[in-house]
């Protein structure tokens, strides 16, 4: 019998793919989610069918050898077994198709038809042991195809129409690995069943099985590159495929972001491996908090929970759950690891929103949530429509640049000693599209966030420098501009400054540069270099908003500081407040003792002028001597403090 030899071989080589697929499936079992077992299920059952089939054919070739019972019992447990593979395949196709639609019914009521398809197959089954239909074996015991031979195939035809119907209704939510097992899968199981019809002598089975395990495969391995390798959980390309899916479906969905500080500190305490292990419990736990929720991580210490919209009532308890939960400390063996945590939260029912609306929202969401005390955002009109106001003034920051409508205004600053109004802070204006002002308190720090702040700078300096260089207000003997931390991080800083005043043919001491304690924060060692370079050159620094929170006092008063400016918040409660009054005074003695000058800023009163006045302060700078103001005016400021002088 050379052929059924020959088609033995073919099942035995498939023996040995599925086998292989097994083995290398075990090998890489990253994530051992309900998906993946069921996979394994498959597999088994592969392994299983093809031994069985062999087993059949070496029976039914030596039928002279084994009892009838035997033959008719292993080819009833045969059929059974294709069958039951075959379900069980399409029942894990189904969770796959359906593995992003919230909507449970699809599933239910596919899962009950597939049953229902086996049971009555497998009824067929029996009453083919008395009836032949399916198969007899005649009276001398050979093997005969009965006239229902091909009616396993059928129910697997109709199992797969199922499923072709169920993945085409659902076909915005399919994922595109399933897609592509949609788009591959059916057509080649037909044609491979359609080829065993015709040619029956011809042991194939296995063949189809194997093409269909390794289809199934194939879709696994490109889902492994969507999950995060340490916690095991989908990756933020995972996070966003699934949002689309889910919008693409019109499922209402709840995300919970958790956004995890200074997560550094907890590496330096409880070592890396600690730190690892820690987040890959909370990516665990935030996994199986809600059955039919999912746990990604969008960056390294941060998660997000998507779970399905059921109203109000559990999307408040859910939310409260996970903020919990990691408000409290995280026990890892014997060590209690608190966290420092932000929440936001987001809603999604019907909106006209894209994932990468949702991801922006819940990006915002996150940034806004260090304001809030509970450290959480839930993202709604309110904070759409801030996120507006700051998507408009951006684009209104990029057009001015482009039209060069930035404009610098001087804020005149009085020189105690000589009583005259030497020198100026350039500030920063902009108008919108109404001729409004903008306040810089919104601008400055969105520029500083977007780097646009790179540019304005250099707008600024320029402005300042042409300035000083004209003959307009020739009372100035020194403007100082304000610098943020982006200008410090290149080298370029230096050419700049000095070319510009190059170019104006100033002298570095006509230029005073004002850095904040956050611009210091940022990288003391770096900050200082470019101190000293700066320095060195001829140009001073003075130290802005002093006493708006100093992380690192002593660090920062090593550096090279000309000048400090003491900040309103300070000087609002001078004289009358004695805590603040008492530092203002420790703080001008201090600064005088390290032969530093003072401005104090913020002096709206003349009882606050005169008392810090009395108290040696160098410079004043405040309402009350005078308001920020565009370069035209200031001739005219100069006239009437002249005419103020006369009046004496
Ligand atoms: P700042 O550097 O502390 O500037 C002083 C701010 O105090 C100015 O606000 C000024 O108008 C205001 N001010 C002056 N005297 C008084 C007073 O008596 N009472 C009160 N309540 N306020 C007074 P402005 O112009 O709104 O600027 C706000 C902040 O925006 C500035 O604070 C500075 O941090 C930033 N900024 C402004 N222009 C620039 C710039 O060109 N570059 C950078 N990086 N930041 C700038
Ligand atoms: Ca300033
Ligand atoms: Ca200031």
């Amino acid at each position: 019998m050379p052929v059924i030899q020959w088609t033995m071989s073919v099942e035995f080589f498939c023996l040995i793919v599925v086998i292989i697929l097994m083995l290398n499936y075990y090998d890489r079992r990253w994530a051992a989610s309900g998906q993946s077992r069921l996979y394994s299920v498959c597999l088994w059952l592969s392994a299983a069918t093809i031994a069985l089939n062999m087993a059949c054919v070496f029976t039914i070739d030596h039928f002279h050898s084994f009892p009838l019972w035997v033959n008719l019992l292993l080819n009833s447990g045969y059929f059974a077994l294709v069958l039951g593979m075959s379900t069980v395949t399409a029942y894990y196709l189904l969770r796959l198709i359906l593995e992003h639609v919230y909507n449970s019914r699809c599933r239910r009521v596919l899962s009950v038809v597939l049953a229902a398809l086996y049971a009555f197959y497998a009824l067929l089954l029996l009453l083919n042991l008395r009836l032949g239909f399916i198969f007899y074996f005649d009276r001398s015991g050979v093997y005969c195809r009965g006239p229902l031979i091909n009616v396993g195939y059928a129910v697997m035809g109709v199992e797969l129409a199922l499923l072709v119907l169920c993945a085409l209704k659902n076909r915005r939510s399919i994922s595109q690995p399933m897609r592509r097992v949609m788009q591959i899968l059916p057509p080649t199981v037909v044609l491979l069943v359609i080829y065993q019809i015709l040619y029956p002598d011809v042991l194939f089975n296995g063949s189809i099985i194997v093409a269909a395990d390794m289809i199934l495969l194939l879709n696994f391995q490109s889902r492994r590159v969507e999950l995060d390798s340490l916690t095991c959980v989908g990756n933020r390309s995972s996070f966003y495929r699934d949002l689309s899916l889910r919008l693409g479906g019109k499922q209402q969905f709840q995300v919970i972001v958790v956004d995890i500080r200074q997560f550094g500190t907890v590496n330096q305490h409880y070592g890396q491996a600690n730190g690892d292990a820690l987040l890959y419990e909370a990516a665990r736990w935030l996994d199986r908090l809600h059955s039919r929720g999912r746990a990604f991580r969008l960056g390294n210490v941060e998660f997000a929970l998507l779970a399905p919209y059921g109203g109000m009532v559990s999307a408040g308890k859910l939310l409260e759950k996970v903020c919990d939960r990691f408000r409290r400390r995280w026990e890892l063996g014997t060590l209690q690891i608190p966290l420092d945590v932000r929440f936001a939260e987001l809603i999604y029912t019907d909106q006209d929103w894209s994932a990468t609306d949702i991801l922006e929202f819940l990006k915002y969401s996150i940034s806004l949530s260090d304001q809030r005390e509970d450290h959480l955002v839930r993202f709604d009109v309110s904070v759409y429509q801030q996120m507006e106001r700051r998507r408009q003034t951006l684009l209104l920051m990029r057009r001015a640049v482009e039209e060069d409508r930035f404009q610098v205004w001087y804020q005149p600053v009085y020189h105690c000693a000589s009583g005259t109004f030497c020198s100026a802070e350039a500030l920063l204006r902009l108008r919108d599209d109404q001729g409004e002002l903008v306040p810089p308190s919104l601008f400055i720090p969105l520029a500083e966030e977007t780097g646009l702040i790179d540019r304005l700078s250099w707008i600024v300096l320029e402005q300042v420098c042409r300035l000083l260089s004209s003959d307009q207000v020739p009372q100035f003997q020194s403007v100082s501009i304000n610098f943020s931390t982006q200008q410090f991080m290149s080298e370029e800083i230096i050419e700049r400054i000095t070319g510009c005043l190059n170019r104006y043919r100033l002298s570095p001491g006509r230029l005073k540069l004002e850095i904040t304690e956050r611009v210091l924060s940022e990288d003391m060692a770096r900050m200082r270099t470019m101190m000293e370079r700066l320095t060195a050159l001829g140009l001073q620094f003075y130290l802005d908003d002093f006493g708006t929170g100093y992380s690192n006092l002593a660090g920062v008063l090593e550096l090279p500081f000309a000048c400090v400016k003491l900040d309103h918040s300070l000087i609002s409660g001078y004289p009358d407040d004695e805590r603040t009054s008492a530092m203002v005074d420790t703080m001008l003695d201090l600064f005088h003792a390290m032969d530093c000058q003072v401005v104090a800023e913020g002096v709206e009163t003349s009882r606050q002028a005169r008392a810090v006045t009395a108290k040696g302060a160098d410079w004043i700078q405040g309402y009350y001597y005078a308001r920020p103001m565009p370069p035209e005016e200031l001739a005219e400021f100069f006239r009437r403090q002249e005419e103020k002088l006369e009046a004496r």
